[in-house]
């Protein structure tokens, strides 16, 4: 399964969601809880207690919107890609204006024209931006991003829900205010919850909308110290998925950051390359934009999208993953995201593709 997400689940992580579930008000419960807590904040670098929400990542990219994009606030919205491109739903449901700048699908942000927008438009309160747009295997500059968004003095709404955990991106060092991710993707965990970091001043202005989610699901506030011994639980945490983050944080740490982002990088080298000498060309314009989480790859031609993506399950048992939106038709997907980030399965895929478009039988 080289599928952009979910992806296969690394054995000891199925192992703890196959534990015994637990009342979550448990004493032991909340304190393995916080415990939980405390190691997605060492994985996140970051100095305040992340958020858990209770729903796959695009719950915590709502509730992001819902509690920091107020009435007055005007939106800068990055769009490289089909998840950016979404936000501004969110964004314009909340917030007074939403201003786009957009660059095609096969190209990433220019963090000079970002410069430029925020210069024309000193009144912009609030940037979002995707870091890794999963259709495109794209991957924006979002430290360069984060800076002139900083100097600006805007808040930074990121999604790295594909790219955390498969490189080297955190979110205070990225100057991100609020930082949205997932198990499902490079942790190698199962989907069904939303990992969010929120710096201290996106926490005072979301206490200061009134407009903020109170008392919904929706509610980040809600989760804000969730952990502390004494508060509660605005609804009952999935008892299994927490044991399943854990298992995949601990795995994380014991083969050690670093280690996992070089496996995720040569894998996806690997597959570049190989794509390359079978003269397969890629959808990103220059291989520097290229994820080390995702390969996304032109269609050859004389094929269609999902005939070619057909041999290569009947075929050879390989599952990739089609376009989305605009990429949809044009692209396959192969995902390296934590247990599929594995140099072999680069070469296996290549090695199958190459065998398949060699006897063109098929269109
Ligand atoms: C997977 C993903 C999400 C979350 O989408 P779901 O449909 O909830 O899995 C959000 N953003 C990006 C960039 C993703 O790759």
């Amino acid at each position: 399964m080289l599928t952009t997400g979910p992806v296969p689940v690394y054995p000891e992580v199925l192992q703890a969601m196959g534990r015994p579930v637990i009342y979550d008000y448990h004493p032991a419960f909340q304190t393995y809880y916080a415990n939980v807590i405390d190691k997605l904040r060492l994985a996140m670098r970051t100095r305040l207690a992340p958020v858990i929400m209770q729903g796959e990542a695009i719950l915590g990219i709502e509730a992001a919107a819902a509690a920091l994009i107020g009435k007055s606030d005007i939106v800068l919205n990055l769009v490289s890609g089909v998840y950016g491109k979404g936000f501004a739903a969110w964004a314009a449901r909340y917030g007074k204006e939403v201003v786009e700048l957009a660059v095609p699908f096969d190209e990433v942000i220019d963090t000079e024209a970002v410069r430029q927008v925020l210069r024309r438009r000193p009144e912009i309160t609030v940037v979002s931006v995707c870091h890794h747009d999963t259709p495109s295997g794209t991957l924006n500059p979002l430290a360069e991003i984060g800076k002139v968004v900083a100097e600006h003095g805007a808040y930074l709404i990121v999604d790295a829900v594909s790219s955390f955990a498969g490189l080297d991106v955190h979110p205070d060092a990225v100057d991100a205010d609020i930082f949205i991710t997932s198990p499902s993707k490079c942790l190698g965990a199962s989907p069904g919850l939303s990992l969010i970091s929120v710096s201290e001043r996106a926490w005072q202005k979301i206490e200061a909308n009134g407009d903020a989610p109170r008392g919904s699901f929706l509610s980040l506030l809600g989760w804000k110290d969730a952990s502390e011994p004494g508060r509660s639980f605005p609804v009952t945490p999935s008892i299994s998925e927490i044991y399943g983050l854990d298992a995949a944080l601990d795995r994380y740490f014991s083969e050690g950051a670093e280690n996992v982002w070089a496996r995720h990088a040569q894998t996806a080298a690997i597959m570049r390359d190989g794509l390359r000498q079978i003269g397969v060309q890629l959808w990103p314009k220059r291989e520097e934009w290229c994820a080390p989480t995702t390969t996304a790859f032109r269609v050859p031609e004389g094929w269609s999208d999902a005939a070619l993506r057909d041999r290569l399950l009947d075929d050879h048992g390989i599952l990739v993953s089609l376009g989305r939106g605009e990429t949809a038709g044009k692209v396959l997907r192969v995902g390296h995201m934590g247990s599929s980030a594995e140099p072999s399965f680069a070469r296996a895929a290549v090695k199958a593709l190459d065998e398949i478009l060699s006897n063109r039988t098929s269109t």
